[in-house]
């Protein structure tokens, strides 16, 4: 069997599941795996874990579940109760790329998938149910699926499922349980109702903390975007023609994507080279002289290719695909922010890579923020801006005489406005016009607001803290000083509400309805786009 002792095998991992971690990539375990694997693995008793998404949770008890399955059980052996569908279907696929070979049938189980589907899974036999409360209700009270033969409840970011209002399903939904069952309760935070719940319906248990992560502040700036696949490179020229002097590093996964990148670059006319570990060494040496004089402003990479490289001011590294590990992470970003410069470190990243980028969040222990990808109109903006100030600068140094001369020509008997009209046109071409810039799907703006430019908000208080309209519209003028009409899209719940706002006012409510004190929990936050 395999050889590798990284930590994972200290855990009393068996060697089937030291194979599927293998194979998944994981190097060493993190810290809430190393604490709850063996508890899961050894111990009879219940257990709540206080962790949040990014520690590598779910690994930590699907591992350890899955090993103590048994195959052709003939009735599910383990619910897996998730807030949303999304978390459904990562939670699903995170449990089958971890059982390795083992033969376990694992289905996720959520509303507005077909009831077909999931009827299908369910008389096939299904062995692990990963699923959102509501339609696990269903099933149940159609009697198409029981849960009364099972070893394994775990109630995954259960924070998450009380404040949607999930309360009633989940006990519904355990009470439908077998008593002798384990139940695993997740949570990111543990306010008293989930105390009452692991009460209620939880046993002997043993609560896990893991060390809450620390901020590290240094002259790197952290943001991502999360977009489509296909709109990677149009992001990437945004993010260029944004920036002032741009002198970045982006970082790509593999040799032909240096390729690719550099040459669209190029046909754009943006001064970009590639570099990857095929280039002889004279060739990798004169791209970096030209780097280093600038004669170059942009250069794509690969991990491989950019070791050694050590340029001191770089405005950006951007990472136009996530990299293998957290490690690859720090070293990338280390590239900017230095010699007391400040610089960006951009990170692009899919829906599907959300989590992926929460561990390295994690990992590192340092704040990366989403950010909305500058609009097509930010960039005509900037344009306009620079053109305007960089004539101001020439006119102020002076203009040689032929020019005025054949400025005096060309003005004649026409309309001036027209003849500099004209003049742009001929300069700039299209570079001005919208219509020349491909749309970027953004799926910060479309996920979190169907408002362009809003911000979605998330307010911890509902009906049930008297909250209403006016009462929300009177607290955002009062502490954030935010007037009722800048103010749209209410939800009011029962627990909780939601809100819009613009960008530049959502940073104002954070920061004003927020307490200033750690210890207490925030109540409003941007709403959650996964
Ligand atoms: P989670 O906290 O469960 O949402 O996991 C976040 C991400 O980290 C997922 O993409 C996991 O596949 C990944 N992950 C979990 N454990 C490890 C590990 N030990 N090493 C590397 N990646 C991990």
């Amino acid at each position: 069997m395999i050889n590798i002792s990284n930590g994972f095998k200290e855990l009393g991992l068996s060697d089937e599941t030291l194979h599927a971690i293998h194979a998944k990539g994981f190097e060493k375990p993190t810290e809430i795996q190393k604490k709850i694997i063996p508890l899961i693995l050894e111990n009879k008793i219940d257990l709540i874990g206080q962790a949040q998404t990014g520690t590598g949770k779910t690994a930590a008890f699907a591992l350890p579940i899955i090993q103590q399955l048994e195959t052709r059980a003939g009735h599910i052996q383990a619910i897996v109760l998730v807030p949303t569908r999304e978390l459904a279907i990562q939670v699903s696929e995170e449990f089958n790329s971890l059982r390795g070979h083992k033969s376990l049938h694992v289905a996720p189980i959520y509303g507005g998938q077909s009831y077909d589907i999931q009827l299908r899974h369910l008389k096939k036999g299904v062995d692990v149910i990963i699923g959102t409360p509501g339609r696990m209700i269903d099933h149940l009270n159609r009697k198409t699926m029981s849960i009364d033969k099972i070893s394994f409840a775990v109630l995954d970011e259960a924070d998450e499922m009380l404040s949607m209002g999930f309360l009633e399903d989940i006990e519904d939904i355990l009470s439908k349980t077998n008593p002798n069952r384990r139940t695993l309760l997740f949570s990111a935070t543990m306010p008293e109702r989930i105390s009452q719940l692991a009460k209620k319906y939880m046993g002997e248990r043993e609560i896990i903390r893991t060390v809450k992560s620390g901020k590290t502040t240094d002259l790197t700036d952290q943001i991502y975007f999360e977009l489509k696949e296909s709109d990677r490179f149009n992001a990437l020229c945004r993010i260029i023609d944004t920036t002032a002097e741009f002198y970045g590093l982006v970082f790509c996964r593999t040799r032909s994507d240096v390729d690719f990148i550099a040459s669209k670059l190029l046909d754009r006319d943006y001064d970009a080279e590639g570099l990857h570990g095929d280039l002889s060494q004279t060739v990798r040496e004169k791209i970096l002289t030209r780097f280093r004089n600038k004669k170059i402003n942009i250069l794509i990479a690969t991990d491989v290719a950019a070791r050694g490289l050590d340029i001191d001011e770089l405005t950006h590294v951007i990472n136009y695909a996530l990299p293998q590990d957290p490690e690859a992470y720090v070293h990338r970003i280390g590239r900017t922010g230095r010699a007391g410069k400040e610089g960006t470190a951009v990170t692009f990243i899919t829906p599907e890579e959300h989590r992926k980028l929460m561990f390295i969040k994690n990992f590192t222990r340092t704040e990366i923020r989403k950010e909305r990808i500058p609009h097509i109109k930010d960039v005509i903006d900037f344009k306009k801006e620079k053109i305007s100030s960089e004539l101001k600068e020439m006119i102020e140094s002076g203009v040689s005489s032929n020019y005025v001369e054949f400025s005096k020509e060309l003005l004649g008997n026409n309309d001036p406005e027209a003849v500099v009209a004209a003049l742009i046109k001929h300069t700039y071409q299209n570079e001005l016009e919208e219509e020349s810039y491909v749309k970027i799907y953004d799926l910060f703006e479309t996920k979190v607001s169907n408002e362009g430019g809003k911000s979605r908000m998330f307010l911890a208080l509902g009906k049930r803290d008297d909250l209403n309209v006016k009462e929300l519209l009177n607290m955002l003028q009062k502490k954030a000083n935010i007037s009722p009409d800048k103010v749209s899209g209410i939800q009011i719940f029962d627990a909780y509400s939601f809100f819009n706002v613009s960008q530049k006012e959502s940073e104002i409510v954070l920061e004003k309805l927020n307490s200033r004190d750690r210890n207490k929990r925030p109540i409003v936050g941007r709403a959650k786009g996964r």
